[in-house]
């Protein structure tokens, strides 16, 4: 169905408005997960590549930032326009270099769209003061600048929105990109910047680089010219990446595993917590750095809760992400498989009992698993699942509960269904974690700071904050 898009994505990487191939005709093939066929090629640029677009990018933006923020921000809407104009067919190419069935896709297509019309607020940019108690009046002030030209390394669990969510605050804040996406899923970011040129963005503003992933990465964090780096992805590559931007002192966003706690308390509205467990965990077959790893289940509503999420999994449909009413797609690569399925292993034998799935499905996806007899001391329950196992963890005390999540490593997000609000109160103020949903299984939207603590890193984006990521303050002591 889908085939016909496959020979219409862009195999060139994207620098200074230029389609480039590498200059020793070096390539790497995308493949898709679902069937393991070869998609096509993009360049693996030599690092004389990097460093020449690296300059191009500081180039562009010694002009971009002259460009007045409302003029800037009106070719973000322009680029938001093509876009939405051309959601299903990015939303096509989106599912065949990742996996995620079409409907999730062009679920992403949209919110991927929804950061740039969120950034393309020039009110977003009113972040200057002057200050009031200055000895004379208008002899203090501060604005705000951008950062300069910023890079941006990206995962392949969402090919489109975790590029949108860091070219657009940084282009509205007049700075310029260079994105490194993920080798798996190169060709949706292709695309998008074949869009953003057609909406008329400069040339060298926004490039996409394709290459051996460490050999880039370094050359992006070694340059002096790179200003920031904003990174989506494990939180053992984001050490790496911090301590490469540490000579150069640069400012860093790092978006980094997750390891969701669901709960859901005594006193929770049961089938509403099946709904969001079902969303949170599955959802783009569990990879979601966001989704929910172990749900934890008050004692007396264990039972109640496992068999209805069992009955709910037990309706998931699996295949390719291009047939009609698919919910789980494929796994994206066979690593993950066998992550899974090494995770599986060692709960079944710590005393785990698999209520559903629990197998591969075909070489490529792994059958939607509940497990119940799940206990903290578990791998799978300490560490990112990334798939799409539900472990159920029994919980009798909520103090002992939120003690035992403190000490966990990663802080991204928090699911808890309570229908008491002074429980609730309690979870918010001490769960360690950026974001916390409360009866929802879903919490992302561009107008709200994304980001997470402690191991799962540092900065936010969307919402005000995701822009003051791109800028810089000065002040200014003006006498005359
Ligand atoms: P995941 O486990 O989700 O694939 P990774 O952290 O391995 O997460 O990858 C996220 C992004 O980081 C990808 O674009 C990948 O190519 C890139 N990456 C992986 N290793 C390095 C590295 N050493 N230097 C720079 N980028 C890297």
């Amino acid at each position: 169905m889908f085939e016909s898009d496959a020979n219409a994505v862009r195999q060139q990487a994207y620098v200074n408005g230029q389609w480039l191939v590498a200059e020793d005709q070096r390539e790497q093939t995308v493949v898709n997960p679902a069937t393991g066929e070869t998609l096509g090629t993009v360049p693996l640029l030599s690092g004389v590549q990097i460093e020449a677009c690296i300059e191009a990018a500081e180039r562009a933006f010694y002009r971009w930032r002259e460009v007045p923020a409302r003029e800037r921000c009106a070719r973000l809407l322009a680029w938001y326009e093509q876009i939405r104009a051309a959601r299903e067919q990015l939303a096509r190419i989106l599912t065949l270099e990742q996996g995620k069935p079409y409907a999730e896709a062009l679920g992403e297509i949209d919110y991927a769209a929804s950061y740039i019309h969120w950034f393309a607020q020039p009110s977003l940019l009113d972040t200057g003061a002057t200050l009031p108690f200055a000895e004379e009046p208008l002899s203090m002030m501060v604005i705000s600048e951008p950062v300069g030209v910023c890079a941006a390394i990206t995962p392949w669990n969402f090919p489109a929105a975790m590029i949108t969510r860091k070219v657009a605050p940084a282009l509205a804040a007049g700075c310029v990109m260079i994105v490194k996406p993920a080798p798996d899923t190169p060709f949706t970011a292709l695309a998008l910047a074949e869009l953003a040129a057609e909406a008329g963005i400069p040339a060298g503003v926004l490039n996409i680089v394709t290459g051996d992933a460490q050999e880039v990465g370094e050359r992006l964090t070694g340059s002096p010219t790179v200003r920031k780096l904003s990174f989506t992805g494990s939180t053992a590559v984001g050490r790496t990446l911090m301590a490469q931007c540490a000579p150069t002192l640069k400012r860093l966003s790092l978006e980094l595993g997750g390891n969701a706690p669901f709960i859901v308390c005594a006193d929770a509205d049961i089938d509403a917590a099946v709904q969001g467990a079902m969303l949170a965990k599955f959802r783009n077959a569990g990879q979601t750095c966001v989704c929910a790893n172990a749900i934890y289940v008050a004692d007396e509503v264990y039972q109640a809760f496992a068999e209805k999420l069992v009955a709910q999994v037990k309706q998931l449909k699996l295949g390719r992400g291009d047939e009609e009413g698919v919910n789980i797609g494929p796994l994206i690569n066979r690593a993950a498989l066998q992550k899974v399925e090494g995770l599986l292993a060692a709960a079944v034998a710590s005393g785990a009992t698999v209520q559903c799935g629990g197998e591969r499905w075909s070489e490529r996806w792994f059958q939607p698993t509940v497990l119940t007899d799940a206990t903290s001391a578990m791998q799978c329950v300490r560490e990112e699942i990334f798939g799409p196992i539900a472990p159920l963890v029994r919980f009798t005390d909520e103090q002992d509960l939120l003690t035992q999540l403190r000490a966990q490593e990663a802080g991204l997000a928090a699911y808890v269904y309570s229908q008491n609000l002074e429980k609730i109160q309690r979870f918010a103020r001490h769960l360690e974690v950026g974001m916390v949903g409360f009866n929802t299984g879903i919490i992302s939207d561009a107008a709200v700071p994304f980001g997470g603590v402690k191991a799962s890193g540092m900065g936010r984006e969307g919402g005000r904050q995701g822009i003051e990521e791109y800028l810089e303050t000065k002040y200014i002591k003006l006498n005359n």
